[in-house]
């Protein structure tokens, strides 16, 4: 149904160093067992040597490693899992560690929080800065609908996503879904990928992740992603707490109990970690709470790299200074910033793709064209997101649960840049430099 893409060349005993030793009782005799009778002692060792080598003939081949499942349910909110109906999360989370939110990192939209989860770098430093943006020595637009945005490894090249890592140290990886995993980085890719589909249905997606899971134990791969937009489609368009956002968390729940039972058809469901996490929460938002961009100044005289909660603007005339006077103090909800004067709670400068001018609504606010406006009145979406990460509503989802973690324990909040260290530590991978620390590690493994 599905191109897998299969690069060979590289070893066949990817992930062998992970895998469990099980004959080291031969090392460990207690000390005065044998020293009765030498000839006893003789006999017995023989017996004992012989034992140990007809019993390793026989023996099934050792386990494979556990397989360690990242999960995005796009724009599920933190408190979603108290609101809505959700079992098999709420399970999961019971038996396991939850945070009590995952911060984002700004701006709190799809892509770039996809990109710091899997490589801890904040947006500034991985270069996804937003989800269309303007880069200024490629002199091209980055669109995150685009296929060629999506493949072109110059956008993806400033961080080390977790699967790059994974395959550099040994362990084969699997994407089905992830914003960066179709593009390769640096000359390396994930042992599988698949091309985003949005068609394709929850259990689908979980269907064919567990066929990379049935791959002979030699070419089955150790680390995958797997990622949901239904309930962020759902919260955009009817709201975060409309009945078709619960209905999508119904039908992401269930997909995630259809993976745990292929799991445990296989014999893996013990041994599997799992990671859930989301981008971001989800503000409900109205045509009411609206900043028109054209009310303070021509829009003839700027680019738009993107708008929204948060607008990025190039100013075709004049400098940036004088572009963000014509904004701030103008309006109680909005602030305007240069690129290099945004607070840095946000880390959002070192990058020469974030716009030169940097705009940012309160929660609940957008900030758009007039023309925009009136096209999209009727349809206005009901739920939006990129604000501050601070804001409550922001706030992500963060489980994990498997053995690698500890059993029903609750966690502060934690910033995404920290999950990556933490997918390393299960995975027994040195990471990559990157902005998060070993909090998440300390917080959420069993000891
Ligand atoms: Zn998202």
């Amino acid at each position: 149904m599905f191109v897998i893409p299969i690069f060979l060349g590289r070893s066949l005993l990817a992930g062998d160093s992970a895998r469990p030793i099980t004959d080291h009782t031969l090392n460990r005799r207690p000390a005065g067992a044998y020293n009765s009778n030498p000839l006893k002692t003789w006999a017995l060792t023989c017996i004992f040597l012989l034992s140990g080598a007809l019993g390793h003939l026989f023996a099934e081949s050792p386990a494979p490693p556990a397989p360690l499942i990242l999960i995005s349910i796009d724009g599920f909110r933190w408190d979603y899992l108290q609101k809505f109906d959700a079992p098999v999360l709420k399970q999961l989370a019971a038996n396991g560690v939850r945070a009590q939110r995952l911060i984002p990192s700004f701006p709190s939209l799809t892509f770039p929080n996809h990109y710091t989860l899997v490589t801890g770098l904040h947006p500034e430093h991985h270069g996804i800065v937003a989800n269309t943006f303007f880069d200024p020595a490629l002199q091209e637009k980055f669109i995150y609908k685009n296929r060629e945005s999506a493949t072109d490894p110059r956008w993806w090249s400033g961080g080390e996503p977790i699967w790059i890592t994974a395959e550099k140290q040994g362990v084969r990886s699997a994407c089905f879904f992830w914003p960066g995993s179709e593009a390769e980085n640096h000359g390396t890719r994930p042992s599988y990928f698949k091309s985003f589909e949005k068609a394709l249905t929850c259990a689908e997606r979980v269907d064919g992740l567990l066929a990379w899971l049935d791959l002979p134990p030699e070419k089955r791969p150790r680390f995958c992603t797997l990622y949901f937009d239904l309930v962020d489609s759902a919260g955009h368009r009817y709201g975060p707490d409309a009945p078709e956002t619960a209905a999508a968390i119904k039908e992401v729940d269930e997909a995630i109990g259809r993976l745990l039972a292929g799991l445990a058809q296989r014999g893996l469901r013990e041994q599997t970690n799992l990671v859930l996490v989301s981008d971001h929460g989800m503000e409900p938002v109205d045509a009411d709470h609206v900043i028109l961009l054209d009310d303070y100044v021509d829009l003839k005289t700027i680019e738009i790299d993107f708008a929204g909660a948060n607008v990025g603007l190039r100013p075709k005339t004049g400098t940036a200074e004088e572009l963000v006077a014509k904004f701030r103090g103008k309006h109680p909800q909005l602030s305007a910033w240069v690129r290099t004067e945004v607070p840095e709670s946000l880390h959002y400068r070192a990058s020469d793709r974030i716009a030169p001018v940097i705009l940012s609504a309160a929660p609940g606010w957008s900030i758009l064209g007039r023309d925009f406006l009136r096209m999209k009145r009727f349809t206005f979406e009901r739920g939006a997101h990129g604000y501050d990460p601070a804001t409550p509503n922001m706030g992500a989802l963060f489980i994990a649960s498997g053995p690698a973690f500890q059993h029903g324990r609750m966690i502060d909040d934690v910033e995404n840049i920290h999950v990556y260290n933490l997918l390393c530590a299960v995975l027994n991978l040195k990471p990559a430099p990157n902005d998060g620390d070993d909090r998440l590690v300390r917080a959420a493994l069993a000891r």
